[in-house]
Formats: C-alpha cells, sequence, structure tokens
C-alpha cells in the first residue's frame, strides 16, 4: 500500500475524494490518501499538492517520490529550496477546454465589438456600420504555445482567425504562425489586434509587457491576459489605455490576488477585470494526471509534465 498527502486546502478535500479515490484504483495501485497531520511526513509516497494548500517545506517528505501539482502553474513552489522531489504541474483537460471558452469568448466579444452591441440598444438601426468583419481578416496573437496556448491558437484558427504564435523555442504548428525568441516578439506584437498571454510566471516573462513593447502594438489592439498578473508592467498598461495605443484589456491575473478594491484597473473604462477564473483544474479530469503520474512512479517510468526548474516552467 502507498500513501498519498492531499495537501490542498481541506475545503478542496471533498471534491477530489472520490474521483482521486477511482482514478487510483483504475491504475491497480492500492494506496491510502491521508491529509496533512494525520501521518509521518516520512511515510509518504506521493505529495498531492497545491500552493493554497498547507505545505511549505519538503524537507520531512524523505520518501516522496514526487509533488503533483493540481495548478498549471508552478511559480509558488519552483523555487522553494526544501523541494529536492520531482515537480510535476498539472495538464488536464478541464483546465484546457476551461481556457479554450474564456479565451475563445473574450476574443469574440471584441472581435464582434459585443460591448458596441450591448451599448446600442436605443432604438437606432445601425446597419451600414454595424456588419463585423470576418475573423478570417483579424489578427490575434497568443503569446506562450504551451498546453493551453497551443490549444487556445488551434481553437482560434478554427474560427478562422488570422492567428500568429509565440514561445521560446521555434514551433511548426498546422495552421498558426509560429514565431519565437526576442525579434519573433516584435514581429508578433506589430501585427497584434488582439493580443492574447497565456505565459507562465518566470524571470525570462516579468514584464514582458511594458511601455516599449506595448508601443509595438497597433493602435487599439485589445489585450486579454489569462497568463499571470507578472506578465505586464501595470503602470505601463495603464498608461497605454489612456493613450489609445491600447484600446481595451481583459485581465484575470494580477500581482496581488484578489485584485485590492482600490486598484485603479477596477474603475478603469478600459478595463475588464474577470476574477482569476479563466480555467481550474477539474476534480474528475486532474485525478486522472495525479494517478497516471502515481502509475508510472510505481513503474519506474518517466512522470508526465515534469517541470524544467531551471527555467522556471
Ligand atoms: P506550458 O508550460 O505548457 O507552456 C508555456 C509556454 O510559454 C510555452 O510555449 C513556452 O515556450 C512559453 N514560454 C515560457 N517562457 C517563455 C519566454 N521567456 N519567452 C517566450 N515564451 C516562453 O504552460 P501552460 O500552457 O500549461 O500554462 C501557461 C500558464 O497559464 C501557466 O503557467 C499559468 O500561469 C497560466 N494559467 C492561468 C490560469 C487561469 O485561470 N488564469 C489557469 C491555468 C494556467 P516553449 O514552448 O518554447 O517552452
Amino acid at each position: 500500500m502507498i500513501r498519498i498527502l492531499f495537501a490542498d486546502k481541506p475545503e478542496n478535500r471533498p471534491r477530489y475524494e472520490g474521483p482521486l479515490t477511482r482514478a487510483i484504483a483504475q491504475t491497480g495501485i492500492v494506496a491510502e490518501i491521508v491529509q496533512p497531520g494525520e501521518t509521518d511526513p516520512a511515510s509518504v509516497d506521493y505529495i498531492v499538492y497545491s500552493p493554497q494548500g498547507p505545505v511549505q517545506d519538503f524537507t520531512p517528505f524523505t520518501r516522496a517520490k514526487a509533488v503533483l501539482n493540481l495548478w498549471a502553474g508552478v511559480e509558488r513552489v519552483v523555487g522553494n529550496e526544501t523541494l529536492t522531489q520531482p515537480l510535476c504541474r498539472m495538464v488536464d483537460l478541464g483546465l484546457e477546454r476551461g481556457m479554450v471558452e474564456y479565451v475563445t469568448g473574450h476574443v469574440l466579444r471584441y472581435h464582434l465589438g459585443l460591448d458596441a452591441t450591448l451599448a446600442a440598444q436605443d432604438g437606432v438601426w445601425r446597419h451600414d456600420t454595424g456588419v463585423p468583419p470576418l475573423a478570417r481578416d483579424r489578427s490575434v496573437v497568443m503569446l506562450g504555445l504551451g498546453a493551453l496556448g497551443r490549444t487556445c491558437a488551434e481553437a482560434l484558427a478554427g474560427l478562422g482567425f488570422k492567428v500568429t504564435g509565440w514561445s521560446r523555442t521555434p514551433k511548426d504548428i498546422s495552421g498558426i504562425d509560429c514565431l519565437s525568441g526576442p525579434d519573433g516578439l516584435h514581429a508578433a506584437l506589430a501585427r497584434a489586434e488582439i493580443l492574447v498571454s497565456i505565459l507562465p510566471d518566470t524571470p525570462g516573462t516579468t514584464n514582458l509587457l511594458n511601455s516599449e513593447t506595448l508601443a509595438l502594438l497597433p493602435e487599439g489592439a485589445r489585450i486579454i491576459n489569462p497568463g499571470r498578473g507578472t506578465l505586464i508592467d501595470d503602470d505601463a498598461l495603464l498608461a497605454a489605455l489612456d493613450a489609445g495605443r491600447v484600446g481595451h484589456a481583459t485581465l484575470d491575473v494580477f500581482r496581488v490576488e484578489p485584485l485590492p478594491p482600490e486598484h485603479p484597473y477596477w474603475a478603469h473604462p478600459k478595463v475588464t477585470v474577470t476574477p482569476h477564473i479563466a480555467a481550474e483544474s477539474r476534480a474528475e479530469t486532474a485525478s486522472e494526471v495525479v494517478a497516471e503520474n502515481i502509475r508510472r512512479g510505481e513503474a519506474g517510468e518517466p512522470f508526465l509534465y515534469l517541470v524544467d526548474r531551471s527555467r522556471g516552467y
């Protein structure tokens, strides 16, 4: 029997208990799922982890074969010096589909000019100015072509948008114009009528969207950021919004969460704040990923979605 520590916040345990138990049983592994405080840390084989949970010090978990993060983002654990075990992040179907729906919804809001439509319910028939362009005439740029960015880029291309993707390393994805590196970033930004950023928070992405890079965008570009708050220099974005360089921004993630009520984003007429709801790991599908990684660990096979701690994602 192996021992699995469920180290998410306690209120999430009921949501995961059934799915995790079922998913592990399906692998044929006999396991006991315990909570922090219920067992000797030195007897734990795997830690199912979330940064909102109680485990900060991994030192006592001397037997643990892996830390299995329930989140896609690892910025709150990747630098933890007590962590010597392999760290895996979450790539989950529920997370992926949630992100696709959030991103396509907000891209279509901008593309179709839905805000103007909603504001124009005033008895005036504006046929001549009201027909939106086709998606094929709209350039959307995706920063980040990982598990989430790539799936969103492909979904947008499937709707007919002209999609450009940008990543650290070169990629070849059917239907997406793939760019990489600093030159690629400049070229991508210059064509971004709608810019979507699904990058991780790492030293290499901090303030990637700053006064210099925002100045490369076409006048009135729209920004959607469900990646991380640190990707954007907030003062630079506010200045670009005020100057009209950026037409509107939809922001799901922030340097400080919850976003404080007095933050200028809340009151800004060109900003939509969403409360970090773009995508969430779903217990049913995330449990299958956790169970598969435990099966791999027990079989001596390589883990899925292993984090490269030197690059930070
Ligand atoms: P992945 O690790 O699969 O992909 C990351 C992508 O970012 C890769 O394409 C990578 O390039 C690229 N990248 C990383 N660093 C750089 C850099 N310095 N320059 C250019 N490109 C870079 O992550 P996911 O797609 O699974 O998730 C992305 C992020 O989405 C998460 O880290 C998290 O912050 C955020 N997220 C937000 C949620 C929300 O609800 N708002 C929910 C879930 C995730 P390469 O391919 O070359 O390695």
